[in-house]
């Protein structure tokens, strides 16, 4: 069986390790006898991600959304809503997460229109939201989510929109309101990097998951893995003092 992971601007939005998510995907659908095919999706590319089975959009500064936007917008949405429509599964992280919202409003320069993919919308406040994360998911069963944020925007989410987790220490998506990230279909969008895959391995097979059955056009049950590295990983960051406890 293959499986197609698109990776979406890997130049322009990659922060705080985040590219460490594809190779996290990669490798646990390899240790699964799955065939990967990975592609590289930059600007200008026109590539058609209604060919993914799984998509990726790392995290980037102000700056980094200011370029790529139009080009998301004008040359990936349609592909992008189309395979989303179709069951594939997507993963926003933090600049890349904003923009699948209605628009993000930074402190400086003009408004950024968002794909409105996701029910939720951002805007910049005064001071930027850091530390670790320890957060609780009812998405993925129950599953404790760790990592670590930098962001100054803060994300109120709508109606249509579930949060991905409820913040027991750090600030999630606007540290007023206890959510973190955002679950629509097969789209997950997230603050948290670090990167967050390899250390919950909880929310890397819940993607993985949805982009089997996607390829598979059924069910699948995800073979277990080994994962005590990831346990290991995922208590060190359960433990650490930083963000607001
Ligand atoms: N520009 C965004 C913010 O600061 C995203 C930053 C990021 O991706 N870490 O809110």
């Amino acid at each position: 069986m293959q499986v197609c992971i698109a990776h979406l601007y890997p130049e322009l939005m990659n922060l705080y390790g985040d590219r460490g998510n594809v190779i996290a995907l990669e490798r646990r659908a390899a240790w699964r006898g799955w065939e990967v095919e990975m592609r590289r999706v930059g600007l200008g590319d026109p590539f058609d991600l209604g060919e993914a089975d799984l998509i990726f959009l790392g995290g980037g500064e102000d700056r980094s959304q200011q370029l790529i936007f139009r080009d998301l917008l004008e040359e990936k949405a349609a592909s992008l809503r189309r395979a989303v429509e179709q069951g594939a599964a997507v993963l926003a992280i933090c600049g890349g997460y904003q923009l699948l919202g209605r628009h993000y409003r930074p402190a400086q320069g003009d408004e950024i229109p968002g794909l409105g993919l996701l029910d939720a919308h951002t805007e910049a406040g005064e001071r930027r939201l850091i530390g670790d994360v320890v957060a609780e998911s009812p998405p993925l069963g129950g599953a404790t989510l760790v990592g670590f944020e930098n962001h100054s925007g803060r994300t109120f989410l709508g109606e249509g929109v579930t949060p991905l987790a409820r913040v027991r220490a750090g600030f999630g998506n606007n540290g007023e309101d206890g959510t973190e990230g955002a679950v629509w279909r097969g789209v997950v969008g997230t603050y948290l990097h670090g990167a967050v895959l390899p250390k919950n391995p909880a929310l890397a097979d819940y993607l993985l998951r949805r982009a089997m059955e996607h390829r598979a056009g059924r069910p699948v049950e995800l073979s277990p893995l080994d994962d005590a590295a990831e346990e290991r990983a995922h208590r060190a960051l359960l433990h650490r003092p930083g963000g607001r406890r």
